[in-house]
């Protein structure tokens, strides 16, 4: 196997830059390339030890930067190979000239992902956990950081391994019974078997369950801002927005005619659908309007629906508050700074919704919207500190085909069918948590997420 090399750090300028080596090579190109300020024989250098020094070009023994090389000895390193780090300044010509150094003495030039490609083929790590990297580094907000990070440190891994030793107990059992049929043990093992087939059965289920928080913590919740023209839908988007306490990050739309805005409060993932900017220059552009509210309303999570306080309410409004009858809804009443009318807002506290009052102009209530919102998810449902959240699509349809395998199995246990034809069912449930954590997944589903990667990782 080639010792491979590539920059880690993110394109452009920075603090610093860091070129990885990783493979048996590592060390021998290292000595060519690295002048040490206190030299010693590799031998004598332990593992995870910081040494001073410059890199030199070995064909002109010019010196290209002042760097700091990490050491990382086999097996205790990233890829589980020798590895190690060269850090250097941050400038993209020297960093790209350090990386140019190293291929020239002897090392390939990295695909992306390969690093972590070569922690999983070395069985340092998992496929899960392999992904979980990915979710790392892509992470919008707390709660999906510590997802990840539960994913990684092998939770998910552990409860998947839990699961097979189940069915592979089972298994031996059904073998057994298979291979010693003289000793009718049969009727024993079907009874076991559906014991041990239902906790199985309930264990996969309580793990797809988690998908639903899962899919929050990775989309976040989606809100729908609505309302009739100049109620200030972007006045409020704004507001939530510039507001300190949320850390925005604008995502590509699921349409064209929308902007999503990720806000993470208080940990918690929110996605704002942005339709506020959209204008119709159409004589009918009120239906429009109503027509667009109700399918931002239908998408969404949960709904705040604005309207301007200063005024009597329209048809357009009424037309709202209807949309938003029968779903989670807030209503918020706008322009309180200006004078507010009476009936106006008689008839929306009416409405038997949550309602709070707000200024989007003078950012005033802002605070009370993010507080509203987080009960009315309330926080605890979303408690991920103590277990496995499944957020990947991939373990979630896998998880649910091993649950139909099981319970494709008891209905076959139930209907008397032969054990061994029942033991094919169970051998797909091995198959399909085996996916997930890689050790029967095909070669294009692992080139696929590898592909994902940035390059260095
Ligand atoms: P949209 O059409 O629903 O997106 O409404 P905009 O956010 O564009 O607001 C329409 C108009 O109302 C603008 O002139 C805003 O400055 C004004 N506006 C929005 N919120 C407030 C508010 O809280 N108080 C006052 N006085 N004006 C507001």
């Amino acid at each position: 196997m080639s010792t491979i090399a590539a920059i880690s750090t993110a394109p452009g300028i920075g603090g610093i830059g860091i070129v990885r080596m990783s493979g048996k090579e590592s060390f021998e190109i290292l000595k060519k390339i690295f002048k040490a300020k206190n030299p010693q024989n590799i031998e004598d250098i332990n593992g995870y030890t910081i040494k001073y020094g410059n890199i030199i070009e070995p064909k002109t023994s010019k010196v290209i930067d002042e760097v700091l090389v990490s050491y990382f000895k086999a097996p205790k390193s990233y890829t589980t190979e020798n590895m190690c780090e060269i850090s250097s300044h941050g400038g993209t010509v020297v960093v790209k000239k350090i990386l140019e150094i190293c291929l020239e003495n002897g090392a390939k030039l990295a695909e992306p992902g390969e690093f972590t490609k070569l922690a999983f083929l070395n069985g340092r790590i998992d496929l899960s956990q392999v992904e979980s990297i990915i979710d790392i580094i892509n992470a919008k907000t707390d709660k999906e950081l510590k997802a990840s990070m539960n994913q990684l440190e092998g939770n998910l891994s552990k409860s998947i391994a839990n699961i097979k030793k189940k069915i592979i107990d089972l298994l031996v059992d059904i073998e057994a019974s298979i291979d010693y049929p003289e000793y009718d043990v049969e009727e024993v093992t079907s009874e076991n078997a559906k014991i041990k087939l239902n906790e199985i059965e309930k264990l996969i289920n309580n793990l797809y369950k988690t998908f639903e928080n899962g899919k929050i913590v990775k989309e976040g919740i989606k809100v729908a801002i609505i309302g009739r023209p100049n109620s200030g839908k972007s006045s409020l988007l704004n507001a939530i927005l510039n507001e300190d306490r949320a850390i925005v990050t604008e995502i590509e739309g699921t349409t064209r005619d929308t902007i999503e805005e990720f806000i993470s409060i208080k940990g918690i993932p929110f996605k704002i659908i942005d339709t506020a900017g959209i204008r119709e220059s159409s004589d009918k552009i009120e239906q429009i309007g109503i027509e667009k509210s109700r399918k931002a309303a239908k998408n969404s999570d949960i709904i705040l629906a604005i309207f301007d306080v200063s005024k009597p309410l329209n048809k357009e409004d009424f037309e709202i508050l209807k949309v938003i009858e029968n779903k989670k809804a807030i209503i918020v009443l706008n322009k309180i700074d200006l004078t507010v009318n009476k009936e106006t807002q008689k008839l929306l506290k009416e409405a038997n919704k949550e309602t709070i009052m707000i200024s989007a102009k003078e950012k005033r209530g802002i605070e009370k919207i993010y507080s509203k919102l987080v009960e009315m998810f309330n926080l605890k449902e979303l408690e991920i500190d103590n277990g496995n959240v499944i957020t990947n699509l991939r373990h979630k349809s896998l998880i649910d085909c091993g649950k139909k395998n099981a319970t494709d199995a008891i209905i076959a246990l139930k209907s008397n069918l032969p054990i061994d034809i029942i033991a094919i069912n169970i051998k797909e449930i091995l198959e399909n948590l085996g996916k997930i954590t890689g050790e029967t997944v095909s070669e294009d589903i692992i080139k696929e997420i590898f592909a994902k990667f940035c390059l260095g990782k």
